[in-house]
């Protein structure tokens, strides 16, 4: 069986073609006061849990298949694991078959992009969240209508809050 282009995306952004190390060895594209929740790298290895600093802060890719919430299906808001903002909401959260939690629209204003050239065998667009500059995953064009767009997420970096309930 032919791979589809979705599959060939999917396993390019899988960490695993890239050691994590090699990522890490190029600096961040951050600039002082781009986003309104800026702290320092000490803060947030205090704020965040390995893993998600490891994610929202060093722009590593969790492992397709791993985060609960790819079998999340009630109703309620998606926020950034780094700053609690809003990012996604569940109506527009559809499974993609490639083993990260998927949405095909953003809330507005919620998140930026920008160039990911990483993976020198293709561009990408990084996508990450507009408040505290946490990496939250890429977009790509070959998502469901209305928008034909694929946020594809690391579920590290999402919290998920049911209808009805505030924030934690
Ligand atoms: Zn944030």
């Amino acid at each position: 069986m032919a791979m589809t282009r979705r599959q060939l995306l999917a396993a390019l952004g899988a960490a695993a073609i890239i050691p994590a190390g090699v990522w890490r060895l190029l600096p961040s594209a951050r600039a002082a006061g781009e986003f309104p929740l800026e702290l320092s790298e000490a803060e947030w290895r205090k704020r965040l849990t390995p893993r998600e600093y490891e994610v929202l802060r060093e722009e590593d890719t969790e492992a397709p298949g791993s985060s609960e919430l790819l079998h999340e299906k009630r109703a309620g808001v998606y926020t950034c694991a780094g700053c609690d903002q809003p990012v996604f909401r569940s109506e527009t959260k559809f499974d993609s078959g490639t083993g990260w939690p998927s949405f095909y629209a953003p809330i507005d204003g919620a998140i930026g992009t920008r160039e990911d050239r990483r993976l020198l065998v293709m561009v990408r667009t990084e996508v990450h969240c507009s408040r505290c500059g946490g990496h939250l995953g890429h977009v790509f064009e070959d998502g469901p209508e209305p928008t034909g767009l694929r946020y594809c997420l690391n579920g590290v970096a999402l919290d998920f809050v049911p209808a009805g309930e505030a924030p934690a």
